[in-house]
């Protein structure tokens, strides 16, 4: 099975991307849903997060609490890391049985919004980078999400810069302006078709 990475800040278009391969018939997985899915409900998992962050990051109802936890992590790198030390292995194990359910696919495409940063790369045999402005990206999660300007630049900062990413992925897509992106995808779905494994 060939196994694509899609990659990308926060912001950068990487879910409206994933729609156009699933339009294409790509099996799309979702690593930050699946994060959630995890954290919400594996009882192991739980077990470790109120470890390392204490009881109050679950509220009464037994679901993470979301905006706490951010604020947490997004402010000290190495909970961050120990965080994603935590749920990382959890995703990768939901992925692998997910590739299994997915073997007729001409290949499967894996969303994730840290892949550079938490070295998974090498699971992949090709990766794509959705590349936005930083201006542009912030302006887009402030009206999806109705956020602060500053936590978006907040997590940008635990985010590795687009120009090191740049270097490290196989295909780029542009996402400053919204029509780029379907003829960007067709080219990436043909090329992925045509050669497959490249590594
Ligand atoms: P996150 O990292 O937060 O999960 P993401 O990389 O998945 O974000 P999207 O949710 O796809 O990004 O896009 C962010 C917002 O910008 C969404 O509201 C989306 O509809 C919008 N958007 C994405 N691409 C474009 C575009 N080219 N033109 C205009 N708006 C766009």
């Amino acid at each position: 099975m060939i196994k694509i990475g899609l990659t990308g800040g926060i912001g950068s278009g990487k879910s409206t991307a994933c729609e156009i391969f699933a339009s294409l018939g790509i099996p799309v997985f979702h690593a930050d849903l699946e994060a959630r899915r995890v954290q919400n409900s594996d009882s192991l998992i739980k077990s470790q997060i109120i470890e390392l962050l204490g009881a109050n990051a679950y509220n009464q109802e037994g679901l993470m609490d979301r905006k706490l936890v951010a604020s947490r992590i997004f402010s000290d790198k190495l909970l961050l890391t120990q965080m994603n030390q935590i749920v990382h292995p959890a995703v990768r194990k939901s992925f692998k049985g997910w590739v299994l359910q997915n073997q007729n696919a001409p290949y499967v495409v894996y969303e994730a919004a840290i892949l550079f940063e938490s070295n998974s790369v090498a699971d992949f045999d090709q990766v794509i980078l959705v590349v936005a402005d930083q201006d542009i990206r912030i302006k887009r999660v402030v009206a999806r999400d109705h956020v602060e300007e500053e936590q978006v630049k907040m997590r940008i900062e635990n985010q590795m810069l687009d120009r090191e990413k740049i270097k490290l992925a196989d295909y780029i897509i542009d996402n400053n302006e919204v029509e780029l992106l379907y003829p960007q995808i067709l080219k990436i779905d043909k090329s992925i078709r045509e050669n497959g494994k490249i590594r």
